[in-house]
């Protein structure tokens, strides 16, 4: 479990109460290549769905 990872993205499988993320590990990439600008050029690419 991701003890320090904050998410607000309650439609997360991996999200819990408490804005917390719960997956092992999260990987976080950038729209824009290798780097980014702003937080808004990076997305969570671990995000999975509820089902
Ligand atoms: S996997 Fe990503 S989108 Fe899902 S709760 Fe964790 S940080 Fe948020």
């Amino acid at each position: 479990m991701a003890q320090d990872v904050l998410c607000e993205v309650k439609n997360c499988h991996y999200w819990a109460k408490g804005n917390k993320c719960t997956a092992d590990a999260i990987y976080v990439v950038s729209h824009s290549g290798k780097e980014a600008s702003n937080q808004e050029e990076t997305d969570c690419q671990t995000f999975e769905p509820q089902i």
